[in-house]
């Protein structure tokens, strides 16, 4: 499919909104009472720091939601206001955060349902309203709603935007897209849904076997079968079809999803380079690599700011955001790079009752510690992801203070 004129197509199309519905005063109230902290607000002015007996508690710079998030939970708003009696559909979360998504289900917007990793379009019907969320939805997904004559409401973040942007540059020059991400993120679905030939790598431990496997066939020697065939067995569901490793890693570019670390999508951007200067020499570097900016501006603040907090003295770190939001884990992944204890927890009523916390440590399941508090001056550091409302971040400060008064 010719996705760029798709596209244009649709930007032209009477059932397609990427702007929201000029409703921002009418649903400004509405969103100040849901997500809107005061206790936040007068924090953010007053040097990130609280203290209220024998607890301290430090937040970090930047942290919680992004511009790209408010704006597509304000456009969700406008949409229910602008069409009162029309279904509403929206094709995913609209960010990984379970209440902004419960208050969503509270204005009765209804998710696509997913069967067996599958989503389930059959109920949606001609003149439906159908929201893509922040993170955005694959071509086919919108191929899909245009034909059955639905209204689309597009938050997509023009951050991720940009990156299918630029996964079409490299379409466009023949070039591959190596797309730093995770492959069953929703971002990076829809982001190789915009790629012509594309490979995604989860990390710098994945992506050095892909250099490895292009400096293998240096000098035109093709690798040996076994080796080809381990690539494809690690690689065959994170490729696109039909991919080939002797043919379709000569010319890459390298993207990533917007919320991976920045430091590992900065990591990997420098190790294709090196790798392809290797293979086919400085001179011949630009015919064979494509340059990449698309680390979001939110994403690396939040980071930033994770960086400098977890230098301070800490006891503990409070993390805040959806178990499957990519850019939460990151955080959480760089306080227990420090070595801090570190807990993270999707909403507040994961803390008590009593001196108990259930949380989600790095890549396992839930965990129950009790006691949660030690006695004494106690220092928390917290943080919370892009998906996190302000009014979440004060309801956990204030269990904490309940907490440590016990
Ligand atoms: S984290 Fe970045 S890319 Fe994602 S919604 Fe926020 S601003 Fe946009």
């Amino acid at each position: 499919m010719d996705t760029r004129a798709f596209k244009r197509s649709l930007h032209h199309s009477e059932r397609y909104n990427r702007r929201g519905f000029g409703l921002g005063e009418e649903v400004a109230g509405s969103l100040q009472t849901a997500y809107q902290s005061d206790l936040i607000a007068s924090l953010r002015e007053s040097g990130h720091t609280l203290r209220e007996g024998r607890l301290t508690v430090k937040l970090a710079e930047a942290f919680g939601f992004c511009w790209g998030v408010e704006r597509a939970v304000a456009m969700a708003y406008e949409t229910r206001r602008h069409y009162p009696n029309e279904r509403i559909w929206i094709t995913n979360e609209i960010i990984h955060n379970p209440s902004v998504n419960d208050h969503l289900r509270d204005m009765d917007v209804l998710f696509i349902p997913v069967e067996g990793g599958v989503k389930d379009f059959s109920e949606v019907a001609s003149g439906d309203v159908v929201i893509l969320p922040a993170f955005g939805a694959t071509v086919q997904e919108m191929q899909l709603l245009n034909e059955r004559g639905c209204h689309m409401v597009d938050t997509t973040c023009p951050w991720v935007s940009k990156v299918w942007n630029t996964v079409e540059k490299h379409k466009k020059h023949a070039f591959t897209s190596i797309i730093h991400g995770k492959v069953k993120h929703e971002e990076t679905l829809a982001t190789s849904s915009f790629a012509g030939t594309y490979l995604v790598v989860l990390d710098l431990v994945e992506a050095q076997m892909v250099c490895d496997y292009i400096l293998s066939s240096a000098a035109g020697a093709s690798p040996a079968a076994a080796r080809r065939q381990e690539f494809m067995e690690r690689f065959s569901k994170a490729s696109s079809p039909g991919f080939d490793p002797d043919r379709d890693l000569i010319h890459v570019g390298v993207a990533n999803q917007t919320t991976m670390l920045k430091s590992e999508t900065e990591q990997i951007g420098r190790l294709f380079e090196r790798t392809m200067m290797e293979r086919f020499g400085p001179a011949k570097l630009n015919e064979h690599f494509l340059a990449f900016n698309t680390i979001c501006d939110a994403t690396q603040e939040r980071q930033d700011a994770m960086f400098s907090l977890v230098d301070e003295p800490l006891d503990l770190m409070v993390v805040i955001g959806g178990y499957n939001s990519s850019n939460t884990t990151h955080l959480q992944e760089i306080a227990i790079s420090r070595g801090i204890r570190s807990f993270h927890i999707d909403t507040p009523e994961r803390i008590g009752p009593g001196n108990r916390i259930v949380h989600k440590p790095l890549g396992a399941d839930l965990a129950v510690v009790e006691p949660f508090l030690p006695e004494g001056p106690i220092r928390v550091g917290i943080t919370s992801g892009a998906s996190t409302p302000d009014r979440v971040v004060d309801d956990v400060i204030r269990r904490l203070i309940e907490l440590s008064k016990d």
